[in-house]
């Protein structure tokens, strides 16, 4: 009998309201159910809030630096658990344990970085215009922030967002991704045996279009943060605008990699292997277009197609296994149906397109690493996110129209170029409209400490990671201290020099 989990809510472990749970089941093998968790409703999220507005009331007076050091103890667990989360995380969503690895070394990262920022959260003290006059900012807490967070980072994304936004002093209310319930349960077991007072933090299971709406909808949670699908992110942006919520946005992508006829081939192959079908494709910046110059376009693809029809898929647990299963029925069926898509419009299915056959891929939501060759711009599978092992190969004269290539399509998230040219990486880093651009890397492959997030429909101009994130989750307060001891008006009582 698999085991029943418990919402967190007013500092216990709580069955929900409704009295109704939903499996989880392991996506490589969907007769191994992980656990049943709690199907909550509104009222078990209006109790959440009532107890996160508890503790903000406590945590938001703790010195930030007490704040950081509880991250510090939470980080060191996440170093002790890190095999133990891999295994549970990979059983929970497929990637293989290689990534799950560094998906929760990422939480680690997160962790020691948000440590030593509560001794720093620094304001600024400039010049008044007059005399005997301060003027300075500091961050204070804003209050209680919502955050809903997708499957396929199931431990990262969540430190993303919850570090920094107790660092800063807020109290938490987390709704994690409805196929990755057992990670969020195993992170908010942690920072509770690293010392976070319990009301500060609140875990609520459930479906986004019920416990993540009402999250959304709630008057008493003025900051939302969501990573997901952009059409999930547009529906929050017109609740939170009507509502005058701060919200930050993390969405979409179809990210492209440029390969030009100067490129090291060999390291270019690594990098779109390791960008496609990493995560089985299943990653925001996943290499989704691959835009090759024509010089090198014919024997780039034969190298490409020899070396991914070779890639072991498997269980992500298994040893040798590169590529895991897609997350559920729904992300395989839609795979399927761009292929079906590609085909029509005039598509060559180089390799894959199909669901594997045969042993160890009977109960598991595999499908084979596909890559779309002959793709022209605009089509659908050139502009549209798959979310999943799927390439569209492009072929172009220039970097001018590889750069125009990566920058016509509605999400700008992050992106690649391969070249020995100097002058040509500089000129790509300036025009191409992503977020993020790597040189001579692949799309992915993010760090802690730099920010992350990207422009037109991927995201809404915040941030996560790096220093930029600690503005969106505290409010900056300005105050001036006049001590000359008389009325002096700025901007009328001026100085000369
Ligand atoms: P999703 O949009 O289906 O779900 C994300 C979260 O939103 C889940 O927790 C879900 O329960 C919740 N949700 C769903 N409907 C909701 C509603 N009406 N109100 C409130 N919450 C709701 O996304 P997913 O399938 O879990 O993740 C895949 C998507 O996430 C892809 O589009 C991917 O590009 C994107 N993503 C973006 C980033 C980034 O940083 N830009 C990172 C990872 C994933």
């Amino acid at each position: 009998m698999a085991e029943t989990f418990r919402n967190f809510i007013a500092g216990e472990w709580a069955t929900p309201s409704t009295g109704e749970y939903f499996e989880n089941r392991n996506p490589a093998d969907w007769n191994d159910v992980i656990g049943r968790f709690p199907r909550s409703g509104p009222a078990d999220l209006q109790r959440a809030v009532e107890s996160a507005k508890r503790g903000f009331a406590r945590w938001s007076k703790t010195p930030a630096p007490i704040r950081g050091q509880v991250l510090q103890r939470t980080g060191e667990l996440l170093v002790e658990r890190k095999d133990a989360i891999a295994r549970a995380m990979t059983r929970e969503m497929g990637k293989v344990l290689t990534e799950t690895r560094g998906d929760v070394q990422e939480g680690i990262d997160t962790a020691f970085y948000a440590a030593t920022e509560g001794r720093r959260l620094f304001g600024r003290v400039v010049p008044s215009e007059l005399r005997n006059k301060w003027a300075m900012t500091y961050r204070r807490p804003i209050g209680v922030a919502g955050l809903i967070t997708p499957f396929n980072f199931p431990l990262a994304i969540p430190t993303w967002k919850m570090f920094p936004a107790l660092l800063c002093g807020n109290a938490v209310i987390f709704k994690p991704a409805e196929d990755v319930p057992h990670t969020g349960h195993l992170l908010v077991e942690a920072l509770l045996e690293a010392g976070l007072p319990p009301e500060i933090v609140q875990l609520v299971h459930g479906q986004g279009s019920v416990v993540g709406r009402a999250l959304v909808e709630h008057p008493d949670v003025p900051v939302i943060s969501f990573t997901g699908s952009t059409e999930t992110g547009s529906m929050i942006g017109a609740t939170c605008g009507k509502m005058h919520k701060r919200l930050s946005l993390e969405m979409g992508g179809k990210n492209a990699m440029l390969v030009m006829d100067d490129a090291d081939l060999d390291l270019a192959l690594d990098g779109v292997l390791w960008g496609a079908f990493g995560t089985t494709g299943q990653r925001c910046t996943a290499t989704s277009r691959l835009i090759l110059h024509e010089k090198i376009h014919d024997r780039f693809l034969t190298m490409l197609c020899d070396r991914a029809e070779r890639l072991r898929l498997g269980p992500g647990l298994e040893e040798g296994t590169e590529v895991g299963p897609l997350i559920h029925a729904d992300a395989r069926q839609k795979v399927d149906e761009y292929v079906g898509i590609a085909k029509r419009e005039g598509v060559s299915v180089a390799i894959g397109g199909k669901i594997p056959q045969g042993k160890g891929f009977e109960c598991g939501w595999f499908y084979e690493p596909t890559v779309f060759a002959g793709v022209k711009p605009g089509m659908r599978v050139e502009q549209e996110e798959i979310f999943g092992p799927a390439l569209a190969v492009i072929r172009v004269g220039s970097l001018d129209e590889a750069i125009k290539v990566n920058n016509d399509v509605r999400y700008g998230l992050s992106s690649s170029l391969y070249t020995r040219d100097v002058n040509a990486a500089f000129r790509a880093m300036e025009d191409l409209d992503t977020g993020i651009t790597y040189v001579n890397a692949p799309t992915i492959g993010a760090e802690a400490h730099l920010p992350f997030g990207g422009v037109k429909q991927s995201g809404n101009g915040h941030r996560e990671g790096g220093w930029e994130v600690y503005d969106f989750y505290s409010e900056t307060k300005v105050c001036y201290v006049d001590y000359s001891g008389t009325l002096q008006r700025a901007q009328i009582d001026t100085y000369e020099p």
